[in-house]
């Protein structure tokens, strides 16, 4: 079996590496050409359609039909030109991934003959059957029926031979069953808060934009040592498998020459990605064999999220090109690092102004401080709320591991601007300032650029960290879909920034000069939040004390951790900034709770099946060779050379039989103990009871089948190894 193995491995290098014949362009010239951008709107529509369009987008508005008609006429154009042949609704569905049904462009005109046909009425909405969707309950009270809607604000585009519309996906009755459509409310509420707080500072501000970027980090591995693992095909991680002689422990791989073969692979991908729009920046390895990091300049939140998930679909398809497959699960491998998807966020005014990045001038300081700490504030608030948001099975094996941040959730903010708001906290004290301490205020704000450009102090340990001019959330996983941690954060956030608005202007109100109003409330929220702010190293066990102590929670039960969304605080919050009703966070957190029992519900059935199928019968084969051979050894030697000649294989077969024995138990316990659990309606209980009781068994499963691979013959062993899996490249 060895032998084959490595075959596969050299079949595998030895395939001629596809160097994918990009052209010799620069990225400008081919940026963006699969979309139906602004530019390309302002060519192929009416001047109408297009002003209609614009506005939509601008005031968040809803396309109607006879709007959609008109567009619809001059998307078809450029589609059919492009060669696209079917045109799809595109949207984010409650799963893992996107949803897509694709229609042909043709139909029957009325003298029976085949025409290219493409209306409003394609364009603006479609009523796909709901029912096969995760909805959490919505679907079993109400009809089946959804229907998605264009979304405007994020361009259409194609990809193959298809004209991909985004879309939102709510069911028939009005509830979201999508990621899309909360995120969209979300960021109308942080553009209208954000823009009423800019208004103390600058008229010109009219509209305020949440940027993101997205840090994505996965692994590649071998198609054909990915096949030969089921637990990778079933559950994108290994169930099994003992650790690699050599991993990440010589920190080698950080930052080191990329292999050939998987620049080739990313090459490819970017430049499809670079086509659809999505400005590809960074890519680099990361801290584990075979893990690397691609990201994006940042983009508007929504158009973000879109492109990212666009992305992870584009790396899957190409890689297989390559003869890889990509893995976005967030702990693939056992003991080394796992993958997690850092977002990068900020507010941006529509007069360019980045409003968490402190100024020159003490004005548009006080600014960036009102911002600073109401995103300081909301996460101390609603830190429930944003573990809620990034919590999955996948991530709960990544989370507080010596390798990602713990479940508490802290904010980052270094050494010089928490300085600078200890010193804040103590300066402004009373409400009327002497005009000495308003200048010595205002000398002091306008410190901060300064200090900032030598702020470069990072702390990767943080889960929520200031990196200079935007925060980094850095405790999503790979595999989310961000809008989820987006939704929490922006209406969070926006929710805050009303509050600090009211504050300041109750006391304007009360006669306070506006400026002073401004810094009272900064010192206010700085008190408020300050038990949200730690510098330090957040995967000490210190930290777990001291953040107990400062009343900070600390959830690490997924199921637990998702009981956030639907605290009293949190529904409060949705229902007043519309984003949420309670039937929609209720609905959306039993499906966070269904998804985590199927996952460790396969999980648990793939690993017994290898365990049965293909660890034990290994065993034993092995167990009869040895037996085979201690037995020709006794036949020839005397008593006494067979007792030092056969110790240590009897002492083997005997290990053998132990861990055999223990497997085979374990799964007989765990496959009835899952029969228990199954017959559970309620879903968090059943949810629950995955995590509480099933988990140990795939880790004790796992454990005896790593110690059989560590004595087992090599040329036995019937799964590729960590070493080829994380070494074959
Ligand atoms: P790191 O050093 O943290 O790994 P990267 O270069 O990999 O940084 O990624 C940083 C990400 O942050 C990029 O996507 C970048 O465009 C994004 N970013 C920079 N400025 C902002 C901003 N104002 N708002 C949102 N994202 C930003
Ligand atoms: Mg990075």
């Amino acid at each position: 079996m060895a032998v084959i193995r490595f075959q596969a491995v050299h079949d595998a290098n030895n395939r001629e590496l596809i160097q994918p014949n990009l052209p010799r362009q620069k990225a400008s010239e081919f940026f963006g050409v699969n979309v139906f951008s602004k530019e390309k709107m302002q060519k192929y529509l009416s001047e109408e359609a297009f002003e209609g369009v614009m506005e939509c987008i601008d005031k968040g508005l809803k396309v109607d039909r006879r709007l959609a008609d008109k567009v619809a006429v001059g998307m078809k154009v450029w589609a059919l030109e492009q060669g696209a042949t079917h045109f799809s609704h595109w949207f984010h569905p409650l799963t893992d991934g996107t949803a897509e049904k694709h229609d042909a462009f043709i139909d029957f005109n009325e003298n029976g003959m085949v025409f290219e046909k493409f209306s409003g009425e394609h364009l603006a909405q479609q009523e796909p059957d709901a029912s096969s969707f995760p909805s959490g309950g919505i679907r079993n009270t109400f009809e089946a029926r959804g229907y998605t809607a264009w979304d405007p604000s994020s361009p259409a585009f194609i990809v193959g031979n298809t004209l991909s519309i985004p879309t939102i996906f709510v069911s028939y009755t009005g509830e979201a069953l999508d990621h899309k459509t909360p995120l969209l409310k979300a960021l109308y509420q942080i553009d209208k808060s954000a823009t009423a707080v800019c208004e103390y500072f600058d008229k010109n501000v009219t509209k305020v934009f949440s940027t993101v970027g997205l840090e994505q980090e996965y692994f590649l591995v071998d198609e054909a040592l990915y096949f030969a693992r089921p637990d990778l095909v079933m559950t994108e991680r290994t169930l099994v498998g003992h650790a690699s002689e050599k991993d990440q422990q010589l920190d080698d791989h950080y930052f080191s020459s990329i292999p050939e073969r998987v620049q080739s692979f990313m090459r490819e991908f970017e430049y499809e990605a670079l086509k659809l729009g999505i400005p590809i920046h960074t890519r680099h390895n990361e801290v584990a064999p075979n893990q690397y990091e691609v990201a994006p300049l940042f983009e508007e939140c929504n158009l973000a999220i879109d492109h990212n998930v666009l992305l992870m679909d584009i790396m899957k398809k190409i890689a297989r090109r390559h003869h890889f497959v990509v893995l976005f699960h967030e702990k693939p491998f056992k003991g080394i690092n796992g993958s997690g998807k850092h977002n990068n966020w900020s507010l941006m005014t529509n007069t360019g102004v980045n409003l968490l990045s402190p100024g020159n001038k003490p004005k548009t300081n006080m600014q960036f401080l009102s911002f600073l700490v109401c995103t300081l504030k909301a996460v101390y608030t609603h830190q429930d709320l944003l573990r809620a948001s990034i919590v999955s099975a996948g991530n709960a094996l990544r989370l507080g591991g010596n390798e990602a941040p713990p479940l508490i959730m802290s904010v980052f903010v270094g050494s010089k601007i928490s300085e600078m708001l200890d010193e804040l906290e103590v300066r402004v004290t009373s409400k009327k300032m002497t005009p000495d301490e308003k200048t010595e205020l205002k000398l002091d704000v306008g410190k901060i650029p300064g200090i900032l450009l030598d702020n470069t102090d990072r702390n990767r340990t943080s889960p929520f960290a200031f990196t200079g001019n935007r925060f980094e959330f850095r405790a999503v996983g790979a595999t989310a879909n961000c809008a989820a941690p987006m939704i929490v954060l922006n209406t969070a956030v926006a929710q805050q920034l009303i509050q600090f608005k009211k504050d300041v202007d109750t006391l304007i109100d009360q006669g306070v000069k506006k400026d002073e109003a401004i810094f009272q409330i900064i010192r206010e929220y700085i008190i408020d939040s300050k038990n949200v702010r730690f510098d330090g190293n957040s995967y000490s066990d210190a930290w777990h004390k001291e953040a107990k102590k400062r009343g900070l929670t600390n959830v690490s039960n997924v199921v637990e951790a998702l009981d956030g969304y639907l605290a009293a605080k949190s529904k409060r919050l949705f229902k007043a900034m519309k984003v949420f009703n309670e039937k929609e966070l209720e609905a959306r957190t039993e499906v966070r709770w269904d998804n985590y029992a199927k996952k460790i519900q396969i999980e648990s059935r793939v690993i017994a099946d290898i365990a049965i199928g293909q660890i034990v019968p290994m065993a034993i084969k092995y167990q009869t060779e040895l037996i085979g051979n201690v037995q020709g050894i006794k036949e020839l030697f005397s008593e006494a050379e067979f007792k030092t000649m056969a110790s240590a294989r009897l002492d083997l077969i005997k290990r053998i039989s132990v861990h055999v024995t223990t497997i085979k138990a374990q799964v007989h316990e765990m496959v009835e103990t899952r029969k228990v659990l199954n017959q559970e309606n309620d879903i968090r209980t059943k949810a629950f009871g995955y995590g509480e009781k099933i988990v140990p068994f795939i880790e004790e499963i796992r454990y005896h089948i790593d110690k059989l691979e560590e004595i087992a013959d090599n040329e036995l062993w019937p799964l590729p190894k960590y070493r080829e899996l994380l070494f074959c490249r």
